[in-house]
């Protein structure tokens, strides 16, 4: 029956931190049934941290500790302040007072012998929670009325420990007596109960250690005989890894004690280790949920170990430092290991981690950096006789160390986790320099140099964690090809997730003003707007950081510009593993030596490049080639129309309107470059075909080969408008060029030619009416081949070789190809 027995309830310092968050906090026990309800509370956020500096400053006699006590209580009384009125808030305020004299005399006393020990430094840090307690049970009061709550408990007078090497242990009896002896059986109504601290044998205050609110609060579960323990704290509840960390880090919905106990023991601040004896020992479920998020139903800690089929969660923990012993000499010596944990043991030093090499040449062991000296000296001291001889060689402490694990029940017999979790480091090119799995095989746990921790925590996590097709995608250019590309990205993104487990996220669009970043995703749906309101001048080398995201799996930059500029940083993007798709022909047709790079660099970092868009915009001319190659087939030749642009005029112009007429229309339905004599020119086509033969294999730059330049010497210089005026007087030229071939049954084509040998050449050609290349419309692009296979009658592929969303379409095909490979580990 509600109300029958005790829930527990812990509110820690994070949901404690202002008053707005008491506020918070008194409208979640105020909407709790009515019953026995025991609140502990952790000292307000930060709080603890203050009170430990003023021992710490006290100790060096720095007599700015002064100032700061009054700091700490000026945050308490504003807070009172707004929280309390009248009498309560008189007689908190006269506490307070008393309180900050007591500690002024602990300081003084602790700045004469310029030492504080532990038990004067407990007494300060203490302060914390029972200021919160104190002032929640008078906001409670106030809010409630003193039917249902203004209790509150100093847990000093009630909980009992002994220290021991393990940390403390509780003294049940002497705790639940007291407990008997405070609150009455009958108790209904709200108990505010002060976390952390507690009483040692002697009757004087000791604390439970950092994060021991949660302890506390385990405690009085236990005393009370609870049947639920709610931690309520500033995330959603155990995550898959700090999400402080990990921004992708999840939920774990229910996590057994012996998972939960790992993930703590390893660093996940959410819970302290020690919190999970009591509740065991009574089987009390453990909530942990959200005070800012009070609907979330947070994870649920119980026996009822319901194995996942996968790791549970990724925890480090820092501030550790390596001990390695080496020697031929240990080497089927027994007892060796049980001296040197002796001698820790008596130098008080517990070690984290211990893994010794199968071949019992070296043990090494991972120890709190605070004590790695006297670990290593009391080592030395012990093995003094082995190293005087040589029979072991070193004793060798590395510092700033950290211990990263992945835990969950599920891994006890399931292959391929460790595979899974030191592949990851190793992609991520994380030195693991010590490995250690616990034979109950919850727990795989690796020592990494603590700079690398969070880059290892990321990578670990997104090979658990996130679909192997997450790209981090980089727009740059969203001009017509850019704009049509992510607006098509915006369509098909859910269904692909939904349908083929494809992780798709725009984070990052540039174009040459301003840049629009985010961390999670980019909503392709007001992307336009978002653009345009962005304050953030574009910094491409900024861009390329935060899209190559070490917590997601891939990261892919799509460059939709024309820019030599943003071509020339490819090779730096693929070392370093940034994937490119670009229909930007620059890196393509420019300098050999560049193209030639772009290969090593893609080997060098693991890294893909697709182009497939830079000839013929989606049409499968690359693919094509390679596949013909691939298989064994010789290309003895190709020629094609490799011009939209061109294709359109030469389609269009039938000599009855003059040349120049239907250039400027084209140009204004945008079919052409801004300044079309970078079409008329050739160079475009020159380009397309450079890439062509690059990809047959052959050496060949841009100047190798004749390219015919349709515009007369004399307008090349001029300006743009300029040049479109003085055109018209060419147009006879093209009329009677027109003519001739019309005269021989011909049309004219802008044709690229190719020969296997090398032979390449660009320009004007008159084509027979009957010919393929004649029958082509509006801006259709046509490449032939003729191949071995391909002899007699060549291979032909034909359609629109321009166009927004021909292109766009095209490099989203390249996208969607490199995530299947990357899917299916085919870089990897
Ligand atoms: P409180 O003040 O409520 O005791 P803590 O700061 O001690 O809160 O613990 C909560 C914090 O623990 C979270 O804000 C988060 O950054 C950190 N944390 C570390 N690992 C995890 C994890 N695996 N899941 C959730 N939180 C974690
Ligand atoms: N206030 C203490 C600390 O900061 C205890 C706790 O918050 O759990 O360590
Ligand atoms: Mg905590």
């Amino acid at each position: 029956m509600s109300g029958k027995h005790w829930k527990i309830h812990k509110f820690g310092g994070s949901s404690l931190a202002d008053a707005n968050c008491f506020v918070r906090v008194a409208d979640i026990i105020a909407g709790m049934p009515d019953g026995k309800i025991g609140v502990v509370v952790s000292a307000m956020r930060g709080m603890t941290d203050n009170l430990l500096d003023l021992s710490l400053l006290a100790e060096r006699d720095d007599s700015s500790c002064g100032a700061d006590l009054q700091e700490i209580g000026q945050r308490y009384s504003a807070t009172a302040k707004e929280l309390v009125t009248g009498d309560g808030l008189v007689q908190l305020l006269a506490q307070w007072a008393q309180d900050a004299k007591d500690i002024e005399d602990i300081l003084q006393a602790i700045a004469v012998v310029k030492s504080a020990p532990q038990r004067t430094r407990d007494i300060v840090a203490g302060y914390g929670e029972i200021w919160s307690a104190r002032l929640l049970a008078a906001y409670l009061e106030q809010k409630l009325g003193a039917d249902r709550a203004g209790t509150w408990i100093d847990a000093r007078d009630v909980v009992q420990v002994r220290h021991s090497e393990l940390g403390p242990t509780v003294l049940w009896k002497p705790s639940r007596a007291a407990f008997a002896g405070i609150i009455d059986k009958d108790f209904s109504g709200i108990a505010v109960i002060t976390g952390f601290i507690a009483s040692d044998e002697d009757q004087l205050q000791t604390t439970l250690g950092r994060n021991g609110s949660d302890f506390s609060a385990a405690i009085f579960a236990a005393l009370t005989n609870a049947d639920e323990l709610s931690i309520w704290t500033d995330v959603d509840g155990v995550m898959s890894a700090d999400p402080k960390q990990v921004p992708e880090a999840q939920i774990i919905d229910l996590l057994s004690y012996n998972e939960a106990m790992e993930l703590a023991y390893f660093g996940a601040k959410v819970l302290h280790p020690q919190t999970l004896g009591p509740a065991v020992d009574n089987d009390i479920p453990i909530i942990i949920r959200n005070s800012f998020d009070p609907q979330h139903p947070g994870t649920r800690i119980s026996a009822d170990a319901r194995p996942a089929e996968r790791i549970k969660g990724i925890t480090a923990v820092g501030g550790m430092a390596l001990i390695n012993l080496e020697g031929a000499g240990m080497i089927g010596v027994p007892g060796t290991a049980d001296r040197l944990f002796a001698a820790l043991r008596k130098a008080d030093v517990s070690v984290t981690l211990i893994s010794q090499a199968s071949s019992e040449h070296s043990i090494c062991i991972a120890v709190p950096a605070d004590v790695v000296g006297r670990a290593k000296k009391v080592i030395v001291e012990a093995f003094a006789a082995e190293l005087a001889s040589g029979q072991i060689q070193r004793v060798e402490a590395t510092d700033a160390q950290s211990i990263i694990a992945v835990v969950g029940d599920g891994m006890a017999g399931t292959p391929g986790i460790a595979a899974r979790f030191f592949g990851n480091l190793g992609r991520a090119g994380i030195n693991v320099r010590a490995i250690a799995q616990g034979s109950s095989e919850r727990n795989i746990s690796a020592v990494v140099d603590t700079n690398d921790v969070t880059r290892a925590l990321r990578a670990v996590h997104s090979g658990f964690y996130l679909s192997a097709k997450t790209l981090s995608i980089g727009v740059i250019g969203c001009g017509t090809i850019g704009g049509t590309f992510l607006d098509q990205m915006q369509q098909q993104t859910q269904r692909l997730r939904k349908d083929f487990d494809l992780d798709l996220r725009v984070r990052g669009i540039a174009r040459s003003n301003h840049m629009l970043l985010a961390d999670r995703r980019i909503d392709l749906g007001d992307w336009r707007k978002d653009l345009n309101a962005s304050e953030t001048i574009s910094d491409l080398d900024a861009f390329e950081s935060h899209v190559h995201a070490d917590h997601l799996p891939h990261a892919v930059i799509i460059d939709c510009t024309a820019d030599q500029a943003i071509a020339d940083r490819y090779t730096g993007w693929l070392q370093r593993g940034i994937h490119i798709v670009t229909p930007n022909k620059k890196a393509f047709s420019g300098d050999q030596s560049y193209y030639a790079a772009l290969a090593l660099s893609a080997k060098e970092g693991n890294a893909h490049y697709l182009y497939e868009t830079t000839v013929c915009a989606a049409l499968p001319i690359i693919r094509t080639i390679r596949d013909l190659v691939d298989t064994g087939d010789r290309i003895r030749s190709l020629q094609g129309i490799l011009s939209g642009t061109l294709a359109y005029l030469f389609n269009v112009y039938d000599g009855s309107v003059p040349f120049s007429e239907i250039l400027i229309q084209a140009k204004d339905s945008g079919y052409t470059e801004p300044d079309p004599r970078d079409d008329l020119s050739g160079m475009d086509v020159a380009r397309k075909l450079t890439i062509l033969a690059r990809e047959l294999g052959q050496s060949i730059e841009i100047g190798d080969f004749p390219v015919q330049n349709l515009i007369a010497e004399d307008l090349r210089g001029l300006e743009v408008d300029k040049f479109l005026r003085e055109l018209p007087k060419y147009d006879d030229e093209m009329l009677v060029l027109y003519k001739e071939a019309k005269d021989e049954g011909k049309t004219l084509r802008y044709v690229a030619r190719l020969t296997e040998h090398g032979e390449a050449a660009v320009g004007l050609e008159k084509i027979s009416v009957d010919a393929p290349f004649s029958n082509i419309s509006s801006t259709d692009n046509i490449v032939q081949f003729i191949t071995d296979r391909y002899a007699t009658n060549p291979l032909v592929i034909q359609g629109p070789g321009a166009g927004p969303e021909v292109t766009a379409g095209g490099v989203f095909g390249d996208l969607l190809k490199l995530a299947t490979f990357l899917g299916n580990g085919a870089l990897q």
